[in-house]
């Protein structure tokens, strides 16, 4: 259903750019158009900024430490984790094509005083980061802007018409 969504105003807005070449400056619209794919059309091969709330997967329930946790260098790549030390990634993508995996390393964790609050399963923590990360980054960073509200805003007046 998300993606049937998703799929239906990718179409409408690639029809109005073909017919009309007009192509609005946001998209504004809940969490079924937050899919990473989505926001990655939007952000990086559209340019129309994502006025909607991201889906992300990576917050832990048990208790150890989450993905936001680790910081993210962008220029080099690692990220790094609360002892600082480096998660480093192959290269290789998974998941049919959408997904890095950064590692740990076993030197490193095995005796780390936060082991136990980070990976107490495994040797070494590990960190999925999306292929489409960079536009999921932008929409977050949107989100609560005045911008964004006033959109939030318009979304509910056009949907309760
Ligand atoms: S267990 Fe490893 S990744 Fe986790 S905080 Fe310690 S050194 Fe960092």
């Amino acid at each position: 259903m998300r993606q049937a969504e998703a799929g239906a105003a990718r179409t409408m807005l690639e029809r109005t750019a073909e017919r009309f070449r007009l192509k609005p400056k946001r998209l504004a619209g809940d969490s079924a158009y937050g899919e990473a794919e989505m926001l990655h059309w939007l952000v990086e091969e559209q340019k129309i900024e994502p006025h909607v709330p991201v889906i992300d997967k990576s917050t832990r329930q048990d208790g150890t430490f989450s993905r936001a946790e680790f910081t993210y260098d962008a220029g080099a790549d690692p990220y790094t984790c609360p002892e600082g030390k480096t998660l480093t990634t192959s290269g290789r993508i998974v998941n049919e094509g959408t997904t890095h995996i950064y590692l740990g390393i076993t030197f490193d964790c095995g005796p780390c005083h936060l082991k136990q609050q980070c990976c107490p399963n495994t040797p070494a923590r590990r960190i999925t980061r999306s292929i489409y990360e960079n536009a999921r980054v932008v929409a977050r960073a949107l989100k609560g802007t005045p911008a964004f509200e006033q959109s939030r805003q318009d979304r509910k007046r056009v949907e309760m018409v």
